[in-house]
C-alpha cells in the first residue's frame, strides 16, 4: 500500500475524541450510563424526535424497531433490495419475510409507487433507506402509508443531517433507526439510535436493549435503596457503552462542519466531473439535501469500461472507490425468493460506484480521482 493512496471514507477522529473516551475509561462507568443518557438527549434535540434510545448499532436498532411494531411470523415488510443487507436482515430476525420493492433511479430510494407495486395482503410495515445520505421522499411515502394503514420505519443509518422539505431527517418519523459505523459520519466505532416520538414505545424499547429488565444499571447503581429488577419480556443485550457516547458527543458536536466539509467537496466533485462523459453523479432530490455520506457516480451503458474494470484501474493508480450500493436480492442469502423485477436496483447496484469522500479529503487528492477517471473514460 503505498503512502498516497486514497482511502474511500476516513472518519474524523482526533484528540478531542481521545480525551473524551479517556476520561469516560477513568471515571469507572463504562458500560451504558449517564454519557449514554447525555448522547440520548443530545442526538433526539438534533434529529428534533422526542426520544432516542442508545443501541449496539442500526442493525439491532432495526430490529428492535420492528419488534417494537409487533412485526413477526407470517407478516411481510416492504424494502429496498438496493441498501446494505442489514436492513433486509432485520426483517427476518422477528421471523417476518422481507419484500423486495424498486427504487427511483435518481435517488435510490423507495417511493410510493414502488412499494404499492410489491403491496400484498400480508404486508404489515415499510422499511425507507435514506440511501446513501439522500433523502427519501417521507412526506410522500408517509401519506401512503396512513392511507394503507401501514407503519413506515425508517433507516436512516447514513442520513444524519441530512433534510426532507428543510427539515432534518428524523423529524416527524414513525421511528427511525441510526448507525455510527465509521462509514457514516458521526461515529462511535460502533453503535446505532433509535428515535421516535412515542413515549411507550421508548420506555419499552429501553427495557428491550437491556434484556427486557424494568430497571437500568444506571437507575440501580444511583439508588440509595437496593432495588429488585424484574424481567417484562425477552429482551436482548444491545446497549452502548459509556465510552462509545462520550466520542458520540464530540462527534456530534462536529456534525455541522462535516456536512459543510462534504457538500463542499461534493459539489467541486459534480463541477469537475461535468466534463467528463458517461458518469452521472448522485446529486440532491427535489425535496431536500443529502448529507453525502456516499457520493455515488452511474455510468452510462456505453462507457468504454465496465464498473469493475473501472474499480480496478483506480486501485491500480491507488484511489480505493467502491461498488456501489449493493442489490440484496442477488446475494446467495437472498436466493430463490420470489419478487418482482427490480430493474433500477440493478441497473445501480451494476454501474454505479462510490468515489473517495471524507473531511480532510484534500483538492488534490479529489484532482487525482477525477483524472484516473477522465483517462478510463476515453479509452
Ligand atoms: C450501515 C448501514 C446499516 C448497518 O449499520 P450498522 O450500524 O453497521 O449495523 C444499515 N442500513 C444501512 C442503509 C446502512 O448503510
Amino acid at each position: 500500500m503505498s503512502a498516497d493512496r486514497i482511502p474511500v471514507m476516513i472518519p474524523w477522529l482526533g484528540e478531542e475524541e481521545a480525551r473524551a473516551a479517556s476520561d469516560a475509561v477513568l471515571s469507572g462507568w463504562v458500560a451504558q450510563g449517564p454519557r449514554v443518557a447525555a448522547f440520548e438527549r443530545a442526538f433526539a434535540e438534533r434529529v428534533g424526535a422526542e426520544h432516542a434510545i442508545a443501541v449496539s448499532s442500526c442493525t439491532t436498532a432495526l430490529h428492535l424497531a420492528l419488534v417494537a411494531l409487533g412485526i413477526g411470523p407470517g407478516d411481510e415488510v416492504v424494502v429496498p433490495s438496493l441498501s446494505f443487507i442489514a436492513t433486509a436482515n432485520a426483517v427476518r430476525y422477528v421471523g417476518a419475510e422481507p419484500v423486495f420493492a424498486d427504487v427511483d433511479p435518481a435517488t435510490g430510494n423507495l417511493t410510493a409507487a414502488t412499494v404499492d407495486a410489491v403491496r400484498f395482503p400480508r404486508t404489515k410495515a415499510v422499511l425507507v433507506v435514506h440511501q446513501g445520505g439522500v433523502p427519501a421522499d417521507v412526506h410522500s411515502l408517509r401519506a401512503a402509508c396512513a392511507e394503507w394503514g401501514l407503519p413506515l420505519v425508517e433507516d436512516a443509518a447514513c442520513a444524519i443531517g441530512s433534510t426532507v422539505g428543510g427539515k432534518p431527517v428524523g423529524q416527524d418519523a414513525l421511528i427511525a433507526a441510526w448507525s455510527f459505523h465509521p462509514r457514516k459520519l458521526v461515529t462511535t466505532g460502533e453503535g446505532g439510535m433509535i428515535t421516535t416520538d412515542d413515549a411507550e414505545w421508548a420506555a419499552r424499547l429501553r427495557r428491550l436493549r437491556e434484556h427486557g429488565m424494568n430497571s437500568s444499571a444506571a437507575e440501580r447503581h444511583s439508588s440509595s435503596k437496593p432495588v429488585l429488577e424484574s424481567y417484562l419480556e425477552v429482551g436482548y443485550n444491545y446497549r452502548m457503552t459509556d465510552v462509545q457516547a462520550a466520542i458520540g458527543l464530540v462527534q456530534l458536536g462536529k456534525l455541522d462542519a462535516m456536512i459543510a466539509r462534504r457538500r463542499e467537496l461534493a459539489a467541486r466533485y459534480d463541477e469537475l466531473l461535468r466534463d467528463v462523459p458517461g458518469l452521472t453523479p448522485v446529486r440532491d432530490p427535489e425535496h431536500g439535501q443529502s448529507n453525502f455520506q456516499s457520493y455515488w457516480v452511474l455510468l452510462a451503458e456505453d462507457f468504454p469500461v465496465g464498473r469493475d474494470d473501472l474499480l480496478a484501474a483506480l486501485a491500480e493508480a491507488g484511489i480505493s472507490a467502491r461498488r456501489g450500493i449493493m442489490a440484496s436480492h442477488l446475494e446467495p442469502a437472498y436466493e430463490g425468493r420470489p419478487g418482482v423485477p427490480l430493474p433500477a436496483t440493478e441497473r445501480i447496484s451494476r454501474d454505479s460506484l462510490i468515489l473517495p469522500l471524507f473531511h480532510t479529503l484534500t483538492e488534490a487528492q479529489q484532482d487525482r480521482v477525477v483524472e484516473a477517471l477522465r483517462e478510463q473514460a476515453r479509452r
